[in-house]
């Protein structure tokens, strides 16, 4: 019998599947069609093709039009974004739409487009790059330009455009539209220049890793801070791309570590391809055929390339796997390591997890050996890791937060010439602005939080909802002038510490702070010259670069994590240290850190300075196991928000109704969320549990969908969390 009928996903917030006609041509499966719906004409996928319907054929509507006679997903992608929206409970039209570049989303034609090009002119190639000795930045972006063509996105990014007109106004470089063009050939002609010598260490996970290429293999790397995982990554993939198959790299952000590119691109003569949010969408859409075509051998991108196609997929390696950037925390969010692994299985091909401070759930998979465990103990290169200690500031007189000893232990490093660091997690100058006379805080009232004082933009600013007011000049409660801040931000202690060490200069680096990733380059560029000696930072820093002249880091308040409600905070922080301490000093200079703390006795501060992140995280899974938290249970998070604090409230009271009297599923609330008002909306939880993942997934399963048929819940806005990273 003929197909008359297409099961089509469009992108709107139902779970059905939308049946349409089929006109003269045939579309395939995981091709996309254009098609009326309601007044508008949407772009869908096609997910499937039969003969009947259980609606009356003329209230069908026909298929517009057929956009493409290939599919844009193979059956193995398909299969992965099908059970991810199953999976995360998240409409499956929606899932295909997020998994597809812009432009495939609008119904553009997946044909190659133009896009940006920067390439040598003859001038440039004859050009010796040490006649630009002058400048590095410029010498180094000749070579590169010497050896192929780059897009112009990635060069901004790693170079900035100043570097790049320098050179253009020296003819030295031109920029063109081109198709770009590659072979499918890469893997013949393929070159390899030397690394080291793998360590033992290393050695035994390179070959763990790649004796077992042709089938699903899950591989923990755990691996301090420049133990060389990085190295393990190079040398295991090599095989692989000698077999003509392809790699997925999976990285935290590329704007922060753009070294870690550059060295995929210098052992290999391979095509690498690079995803992340700075590139057009002509950029994005090129990377994405390419892939699919198997031209390129490399891809490393950030959270969304999880969905990249490939012609043939060979690995995937997810580095940092313990970032948080891997969840996504709105619409359709999903986990990019745990989609990894999902991939990974189906298409039967290893997957190697890398981190110096791996997540509870991946070190609890390599310890039930679900995952095969793989330890790098020591350093390859020369440089040391910082010796961690707490500094008590119980009864000790706080400057700008800083205890008198600690301003000591700054000034003789910087005596010495060193650099040092200080992390505090507070944007702005102070976190509020308190009337002295009475004593009223000035409050944002869409979130009932207080207003930070930014002195630099002269206003104060809400860091939840982005409102910004003046600063007042008197006290809105009581008139009163004597307005004063209260607490210690970025900005404050930039200033503090001009006051407190006149003679060095500091450098500060927030959000605030931070325009553009090439000025961000820029910083570490001046960084690293010695140009500051003080460096004020947030977490920002703690991400992917090494400060050999930091010989101080200092943690002006590690408290807040010690005593907050949210169970990760804990690991969220273990984690900071250890790769902060991993990034300062070298080998002569192996540097110290300091941890200001009220509770210099906490157990968790005491285990991980005395025996260092894999003896905490092996701590830590054990209390996990105790309280039954993940990973010894699995939750979901059903949210509401409405703009009173009893509409969110009775919603999910009535879709806890669902959930009671289900098989080993446990609902939990309602209770408010950590932030309770956000832009003047209440926002409650719902937290489900269970002992087995089944057991949530079939409840969540049968429940979601009624609770969608309840009336009240059009008035709320709500969502469902399956495995919640935070609960603010
Ligand atoms: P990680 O990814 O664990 O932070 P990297 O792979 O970046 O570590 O290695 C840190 C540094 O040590 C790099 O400069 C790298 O080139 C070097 N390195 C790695 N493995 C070796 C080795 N076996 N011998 C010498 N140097 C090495
Ligand atoms: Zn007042
Ligand atoms: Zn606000």
């Amino acid at each position: 019998m003929a197909c008359t009928i297409a099961d089509v996903a469009i992108g709107v917030p139902k779970r059905t599947l939308f049946e349409y006609l089929v006109g003269e041509t045939l579309p395939v499966v995981g091709a996309r069609v254009l098609v009326p719906f309601g007044r508008r004409k949407l772009v869908g996928v096609v997910l499937g093709l039969k003969s009947d319907s259980n609606w009356p054929l003329e209230k069908l509507k026909p298929i517009e039009q057929v956009l493409d006679d290939q599919p844009v997903f193979s059956d193995n992608l398909l299969t992965m974004l099908k059970w991810a929206s199953q999976y995360y409970q998240h409409p499956v039209g929606d899932v295909l739409q997020s998994a597809l570049p812009v432009l495939l989303r609008n119904g553009k034609s997946s044909q190659m487009p133009p896009v940006l090009m920067w390439q040598c002119t003859v001038l440039g190639q004859q050009t010796d790059e040490s006649e630009l000795k002058r400048s590095p930045k410029q010498q180094q972006l000749l070579n590169q330009l010497q050896q192929q063509s780059m897009l112009d996105s990635e060069l901004k990014q790693q170079f900035g455009s100043a570097i790049i007109n320098a050179l253009h106004k020296k003819q030295l470089i031109e920029k063109q539209q081109v198709i770009p063009e590659l072979n499918n050939n890469w893997h013949t002609e393929l070159q390899i220049s030397a690394g080291p010598q793998p360590g033992i260490e290393q050695s035994l996970a390179i070959t763990g890793i790649t004796s077992q290429l042709e089938h699903f293999h899950p591989v923990l790397l755990e691996g301090v801070t420049g133990s060389g995982k990085t190295e393990v990554y190079l040398q295991a993939i090599l095989p692989l791309l000698q077999q003509a198959k392809q790699v997925l790299i999976l990285v935290p952000e590329i704007g922060l570590t753009p070294q870690t590119v550059q060295r995929f691109k210098q052992r290999f003569n391979a095509p690498v391809g690079l995803l992340h949010s700075n590139l057009t969408d002509n950029e994005r859409l090129a990377v994405w055929r390419q892939a699919k075509q198997g031209q390129l051998a490399i891809v490393i991108g950030t959270r969304s390339a999880i969905f990249t196609p490939f012609k043939q997929l060979g690995m995937i390696i997810v580095d940092e796997e313990h970032d948080n950037s891997y969840k996504q925390q709105d619409g359709f969010r999903y986990h990019g390591r745990d989609l990894a692994v999902i991939r990974a299985r189906q298409q039967n091909i290893p997957l190697v997890l890398g981190s110096a401070t791996p997540s509870l759930e991946s070190l609890h998979n390599a310890l039930t050996k679900k995952y095969q465990h793989f330890q790098l103990h020591k350093r390859a290169g020369v440089s040391q890791i910082a010796r961690q200690q707490i500094f008590d500031i119980k009864n000790q007189p706080l400057q700008y937060g800083i205890a008198k000893g600690m301003q000591d232990r700054m000034a003789a490093h910087l005596k010495q010439g060193n650099q040092v660091m200080v992390f505090i997690n507070r944007r702005g100058y102070a976190p509020s602005l308190l009337c002295h006379h009475c004593g009223h805080v000035e409050m944002c009232h869409r979130c009932d939080k207080s207003y930070t004082l930014h002195k630099g933009l002269n206003k104060l600013q809400c860091h939840h909802c982005g409102d910004a007011k003046a600063i007042p000049a008197r006290c809105s409660q009581c008139g009163s002038n004597q307005m004063i801040s209260m607490g210690v931000g970025t900005e404050q202690l930039e200033q503090g510490l001009n006051q407190l060490f006149p003679a060095y200069k500091t450098l500060r680096i927030d959000s605030d702070n931070i325009r553009s990733k090439s000025r961000f380059h820029q910083m570490l560029d001046d960084i690293n010259q010695g140009e500051y000696q003080i460096l004020i930072g947030t977490q920002i820093l703690a991400k992917g670069h090494h400060f050999p002249n930091v010989t101080l880091v200092l943690i002006v308040d590690v408290d807040g994590a010690l005593f907050s409600m949210d169970y990760r905070a804990a690991e969220n922080l273990s984690q900071l240290i250890t790769q902060v301490a991993g990034r300062a000093g070298r080998a002569e200079q192996p540097g110290e850190m300091w941890l200001q703390s009220h509770h210099p006795d906490h157990p968790l501060l005491q285990d991980l300075l005395h025996n260092g992140y894999g003896h905490f995280a092996r701590y830590a899974l054990q209390e996990r196991k105790l309280a039954q938290l993940p990973p010894f249970s699995f939750q979901a998070l059903l949210r509401a928000e409405a703009n009173s604090a009893n509409k969110a409230h009775q919603f999910l009271q009535l879709a806890q109704q669902y959930f009671n009297g289900a098989d080993n599923v446990i609902s939990m609330g309602p209770f408010p969320a950590l932030m309770e008002k956000r832009q003047g909306r209440y926002r409650m939880q719902l937290l489900l549990q269970s002992p087995n993942r089944a057991s949530l997934q079939k409840t969540l399963f049968q429940a979601i969908p009624q609770i969608e048929l309840l009336p009240e819940s059009s008035k709320v806005r709500w969502s469902v969390d399956v495995d919640p990273q935070d609960f603010s």
